[in-house]
């Protein structure tokens, strides 16, 4: 749950409370979903090892020996892959013939 306390839509106040996952203003009486509140704009960010946020473009490093889907050559700790692409899913890195996941890398700047 946020701790900031929302405006009001309509009267622009911060006075007031949460009723039934609604805010109710207690100026003015308006009422509005408490949710509008606790989406966060960075959802679709992906972020690396560290939590820095990661662009199509980026270089990373691998922190953790990686075994390669479908070959006998691994990723090792410390290899640098450049011009990485971010994709959606479960392997949401792709570096070069590879797909990897963020979480076992970090932005090299
Ligand atoms: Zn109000």
């Amino acid at each position: 749950m946020s701790t900031t306390t929302p405006t009001c839509p309509q009267c622009t106040l911060e006075d007031n409370h949460i009723q039934d996952a609604q805010h109710v203003c207690n100026i003015c009486g308006y009422e509005w979903p408490a949710n509008i509140a606790e989406t966060s704009p960075d959802e679709d960010v992906i972020r690396d090892s560290n939590g820095t946020p990661l662009a199509d473009g980026d270089t990373v490093m691998i922190i953790k020996d990686l075994k390669v889907k479908g070959g006998s050559n691994a990723l090792k700790v410390g290899t640098k892959i450049k011009n990485i692409r971010l994709r959606s899913g479960d392997h949401d890195i792709e570096a070069g013939s590879y797909m990897l996941k963020s979480e076992f890398l970090r932005k090299v700047s």
